[in-house]
């Protein structure tokens, strides 16, 4: 197909790779963000293989193992019991060797941003996006009152809330707070591994090692909590150190990690949703990652499912013979392995997070046991890595293979 020009709202992990890919691909991008300087939030999270794939093909993956950790083994365990509940192994016996990759969001940012910078894809900051024409050649409107240029295309990669996607999603009763802390040393958990503690669904903390931030020297954790909205509000107004005396009750392991926290202001509220979108092409407008489908962290994919949408993306504009062609065969190559993902994550969910008493003892009586027979846990590795299903069909997949 000709080159297009393109106009994507959003600079998050799913903006930026899109407009790195595609503008590798010859077509022109500018990116938008309401952002002042385009900065990440959050804390940490886990690029799996799938994802990291597409980093490479984008070449922000050199950047961003320089930054992050390699997590071989994701372990949980229920306070007081010796067997864990959690135990994927990313290359588990006779198995390719394969791991996540964990870093601080302003680690990955700084990743893709570069690759897209190194493209000559034009951001724009500054540019809060509240809609988009409904013209032959669409415009995206800001908060100021201006309109964009007219594009052949605009992707809408603003994320879990796109002023842009009609996407109604259901709110999940629980979130996390998060805090980005130092690496202690002496720590007492492996610095190559994901490890979580619970009480039943109701309470969960866990730590995850995520390397250094951009131009940093020590070595950071990520340190979660899981809370409903109302123990988010008794969270706020009880003393921080009430709150760690107590996450150390439930977890020793966890207090050298907890010592770094001063004040509420170091921990920082995520709440989920989810839902996706049935369709989310339309004539000359695109949404992609959690503007299309979102999720709870529970499966570690939402970063991985915007980084496939954009190299999908990226793929099917090469292979249509014309614009509505190439969305038709991005939808068709992205659609199953979304539904799988999100029906499993749907799935999972409530055992880590819920208030039912049943489905922890589920969790730790029968799921647990049988996790360690095989075939399951190739199963579950191939379930975490992402592709448990092909990431992408309708013939775009091919090479798309995990470095
Ligand atoms: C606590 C937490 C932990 C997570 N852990 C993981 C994990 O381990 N692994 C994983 O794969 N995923 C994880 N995720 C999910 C992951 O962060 C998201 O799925 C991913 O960031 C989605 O990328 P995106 O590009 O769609 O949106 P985002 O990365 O959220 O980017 C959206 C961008 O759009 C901009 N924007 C928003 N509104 C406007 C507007 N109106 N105008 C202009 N710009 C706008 C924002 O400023 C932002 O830059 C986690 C999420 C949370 C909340």
């Amino acid at each position: 197909m000709k080159p297009l020009t393109i106009g994507i709202a959003g600079a998050g992990i799913g903006g930026l790779a899109a407009a790195a890919a595609l503008a590798q691909a010859g077509h022109e991008v500018t990116v938008y963000d309401q952002f002042d300087t385009p900065r990440p939030v959050g804390s940490g999270l886990v690029i799996q293989p799938v994802g990291q794939a597409v980093l490479a093909r984008i070449g922000a993956l050199d950047v961003a193992e320089a930054h992050g950790a390699q997590i071989t083994h994701m372990l949980g365990h229920a306070a007081g019991k010796r067997l864990p509940i959690l135990d994927v192994r990313y290359a588990p016996r006779k198995s390719t060797p394969r791991h996540g990759l964990a870093l601080h969001r302003a680690a990955l940012f700084h990743a893709v941003h570069l690759a897209a910078a190194t493209t000559g894809v034009t951001l724009v900051a500054s540019h809060e996006v509240t809609g988009v024409t409904d013209t032959a050649q669409r415009q995206l409107i800001f908060a100021n009152g201006d309109t964009s240029p007219p594009y052949d295309l605009i992707i809408d990669a603003a994320g879990a809330g796109s002023p842009l996607s009609p996407l109604k999603a259901r709110a999940l009763p629980y979130g996390a707070i998060w805090g980005t802390v130092d690496w202690p040393k002496d720590a007492p958990l492996p610095d190559h591994q994901l490890s979580q503690r619970y009480e039943a669904a109701r309470r969960m903390v866990g730590v995850l090692p995520i390397g250094l931030l951009p131009g940093g020297t020590t070595r950071k954790a990520a340190l979660f909590w899981s809370l409903t909205r109302p123990e988010l509000e008794t969270w706020r107004t009880t003393p921080i150190e009430a709150w760690k005396a107590d996450a150390s009750t439930l977890w020793p392991d966890a207090a050298p990690y907890l010592a770094d926290v001063t004040c509420h202001g170091d921990m920082t509220a995520a709440f989920y949703s989810h839902g996706s979108l049935r369709t989310p092409v339309a004539r000359g407008l695109i949404h992609i990652g959690d503007s299309a489908h979102r999720a709870s962290p529970q499966l570690g994919q939402g970063a991985n499912m915007a980084l496939l949408d954009a190299w999908a993306l990226a793929q099917a504009l090469t292979a249509g013979a014309d614009l509505p062609e190439a969305l038709t065969r991005y939808h068709k190559s992205r659609r199953w392995h979304l539904w799988a993902y999100q029906a499993m994550s749907a799935l999972f969910t409530p055992l880590y997070q819920s208030h039912s008493r049943v489905l922890p003892a589920l969790r730790n009586h029968l799921l647990a046991p049988m996790a360690q027979i095989p075939p399951a846990p190739h199963l579950l590795s191939r379930l975490v890595c992402g592709d448990l299903l092909p990431p992408l069909q309708a013939g775009l997949g091919k090479g798309m293979k995990a470095p």
